[in-house]
């Protein structure tokens, strides 16, 4: 009998491709496009296709493991359980609550996300739990929090079809967002009169489909932005109506932007050519349906928050938001970024988007949960949080699904932290990472295939992942884990049966409505049956009665703020915290590539990924190049002050003097000295604690074996 195909969501970016997956007879499985997932449409990119060859158990951690005397070795779940919750106990009531610590990932489904952070911030008490999505998308929640008073993304992907103008702010969606990027292709081929502008320092992949590309200085967003703010406020494109009914602080904002009112100093200080900013500014004030989608560029910044408010300011002045073909759009970057944050996934967040420092919130949290305690003040954000770990104020870290020694900016530094952590627990899928190297005890995890749950992609969309493997070996999913841990500490309210059992919770939890107007509900998926929860069908939140979501938000111009009103914010802009000098004269830029993912532990297992960029590459001008006394296809030495690493120097045409590009996924397990994130600058955001990826001064040297 032939096998059914099953429905399921793919697990790398945050597009949220729908994928059918069939298991073959012969062991191997099947892959193709969801027509019916209305994300994607039937597309997927070249890793969405690869999904089959990655599912094998090759590199599986199969066993739990627990460190003696420097050696792993294998045990059973109930002593490597006893060694996690008798440890984390211990530490708790020797040294306080704060003294432990939860490192998640966005590659965590909802249920597993949501019972981490119910352990961590009702029982334990702290809200010491953060993620790998603080590297990725938390200047955008920080920036919707400030604008909308809800971190909310407002429109859909249709909007990128429906658009005039689609700006791509520090996005190479055509390699990390490839089939939404397809989407606009196509969109665009239907309806030439459509414009597309690309600003990206780089001349990247995306730039092939662009009317026009602003190659402008790194770090200079803010200038750009609040030059075009200043811009349509003159030009008769603002609508004065939307702003005085639904908007507060306009003149605050235009009075700052003020100092970026003359086009030619804004072009000169972004480093672009004056006509091609006048000819954006023009388009933009223009078109009546401008999208802006924004994605790491922009986020990955010490700035980054400031610079997701400088574009969100610019649709309010015009009124162009949460209609259809409008909108400011942020990209994310994981699959369940999103989910992450219904769960209060970042160390400054409550479960279902309810906030920590609302006392009402706080005790309504408490109460539903049933917990013995509420943390009261935000946890440590993923820099500080390994900081604390190397200065021993954190003494226990259990750390899910994510690889910080690869992926964190300074990354030796967080080595150190872990080498000197009295317990570090680590849940991953993978038996070898740089990660797992300093684990006290290793724990199993369900992959993709095996675990079953939901994610929620960019656009607010909650879409099931499948579970259609068996669980290979003694490996269980995250929230069994989580949720025997909770018990064996004392800890009430953990007795799931199953993901369902969890995703009601968190749907009823979330139509708590006593305070405010809280966008994030779930009323409709509250009660679900086991059959419907299988059956779910994709749908975008907030839903607020039975198979109804929301397309679209503020189309009603009614904000999150208990005035309903939008802010404009101020921006001051100002430049990356580390400029380059004599000794580091390049400014590093990290990011993917288009057919790897992360730190490549499942798409490093496909041919035909790895043929497309075999090994780490520095990208840089053939000038810089030259002055660096370096040639394209040799080795080099790229070295910051925090670290150094050693890749090929090529020339991709795409990069300007000054600049340099490497990717962000080789790791001390495919070739040594390869962690880009031992270079970068270990600078956050200081409003979303988001690390400064995009711009850390560097020097590339020739590389000589010693
Ligand atoms: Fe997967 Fe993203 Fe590719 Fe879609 S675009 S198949 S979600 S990696």
């Amino acid at each position: 009998m032939p096998a059914l195909a099953v429905r399921t969501t793919c697990p790398y970016c945050g597009v949220g491709c729908g994928v059918t997956a069939t298991p073959q007879p012969d062991g191997t499985l099947a892959v193709a496009g969801d027509a019916a997932h209305p994300a994607s449409l039937g597309r997927l990119c070249v890793k969405g296709a690869a999904l089959g060859e990655t599912v094998d158990l090759r590199g599986r951690l199969l066993q739990p493991a627990i460190r003696e005397q420097g050696e792993l070795r294998d045990t059973d779940w109930d002593e490597a359980l006893g060694r996690v919750a008798g440890g984390f106990r211990r530490i708790i009531d020797e040294h306080g609550p704060d003294a432990v610590a939860l490192y998640v990932s966005g590659q965590m489904l909802t249920e597993d996300y949501y019972v981490a952070n119910k352990l961590m911030k009702g029982f334990i008490g702290s809200a010491n739990i953060d993620t790998n999505s603080r590297l990725c998308m938390s200047s955008s929640v920080a920036g919707h929090k400030r604008a909308f008073g809800e971190d909310i993304v407002p429109g859909c992907y249709e909007d990128f079809e429906l658009a005039d103008l689609v700006v791509l702010v520090g996005s190479n969606a055509a390699w990390c967002h490839p089939t939404l990027y397809q989407r606009i292709l196509a969109a665009k081929a239907e309806r030439p009169q459509m414009k597309v502008v690309v600003i990206d320092p780089r001349r990247t992949a995306t730039v092939e489909l662009a009317d026009l590309h602003l190659p402008l200085k790194p770090g200079t967003d803010t200038w750009l932005f609040n030059g075009l703010l200043a811009y349509l406020a003159r030009s008769g494109a603002a609508d004065p109506g939307f702003v005085e009914r639904h908007t507060d602080g306009l003149d605050a904002a235009l009075k700052v932007a003020a100092d970026c009112a003359d086009p030619v100093a804004v072009a000169r200080a972004c480093r672009v050519d004056p006509a091609l900013l006048l000819e954006f500014f023009e388009l933009f004030a223009s078109s009546e349906k401008v999208v802006t989608a924004y994605s790491q560029g922009v986020n990955q910044s010490s700035a980054g928050t400031d610079k997701v408010n400088g574009i969100i300011n610019c649709h309010l002045l015009t009124g162009r938001i949460g209609r259809p073909g409008m909108g400011p759009f942020s990209l994310t970057g994981q699959p369940n970024a999103m989910g992450g944050r219904e769960v209060g996934g970042l160390a400054n967040m409550l479960a279902a988007h309810m906030d920590l420092d609302k006392p009402a919130q706080r005790d309504a949290v408490q109460s539903f949960w049933g917990a013995p305690r509420i943390a009261s003040k935000p946890g440590l954000k993923a820099v500080d949080l390994f900081r604390a770990v190397e200065e021993g104020r954190v003494k226990a870290v259990w750390i899910i699904a994510t690889n910080p020694v690869v992926s964190l900016p300074d990354a030796d530094q967080v080595r150190r932290a872990l080498d000197r952590c009295e317990l570090v627990v680590v849940s991953d899928v993978v038996a070898n990472t740089d990660t797992n190297d300093f684990a006290d005890v290793l724990l199993p995890a369900l992959a993709w295939g095996e675990k079953d749950g939901t994610v929620t992609n960019s656009e607010r969309r909650i879409s099931r992942q499948r579970a259609f493997l068996p669980a290979p070996g003694a490996a269980r999913a995250d929230w069994q884990v989580l949720c025997e841990v909770a018990q064996r500490m004392g800890f009430d309210g953990f007795d799931f049966a199953s993901a369902h059992a969890i995703f009601d919770e968190h749907a009823r939890l979330s139509a708590w409505r006593n305070e405010g107007e809280r966008m994030f509900r779930l009323d409709g998926l509250a009660g679900m049956s086991r059959r419907e929860y299988d059956e779910l069908e994709p749908v975008q939140w907030p839903v607020m009665s039975k198979g109804e979501g929301s397309t679209r938000l503020f189309g009603d111009g009614r904000f999150a703020y208990a005035d309903g009103k939008a802010r404009f914010v101020p921006i001051v802009p100002r430049a990356p915290a580390n400029a380059t000098d004599q000794d580091y004269p390049l400014a590093l830029n990290t990011g993917r590539v288009r057919d790897q993912w992360h730190t490549m532990t499942r798409t490093g297992k496909a041919p035909r990924l790895s043929n497309h960029v075999p090994e780490p590459f520095v990208d840089m001008h053939p000038q810089d190049a030259l002055a660096s006394g370096v040639r394209e296809g040799e080795l080099a030495r790229v070295s910051s002050r925090w670290g150094e690493m050693v890749a090929r120097v090529q020339h991709g045409g795409g990069i300007a003097r000054g600049s340099v590009f490497v990717p962000i996924h080789w790791n001390g397990q495919t070739a040594s000295h390869a962690r880009v994130g031992a270079l970068v600058n270990p600078v956050v955001d200081p409003v979303s604690g988001e690390p400064e990826f995009k711009h850390t001064p560097v020097c590339v040297q020739p590389f000589a074996v010693a």
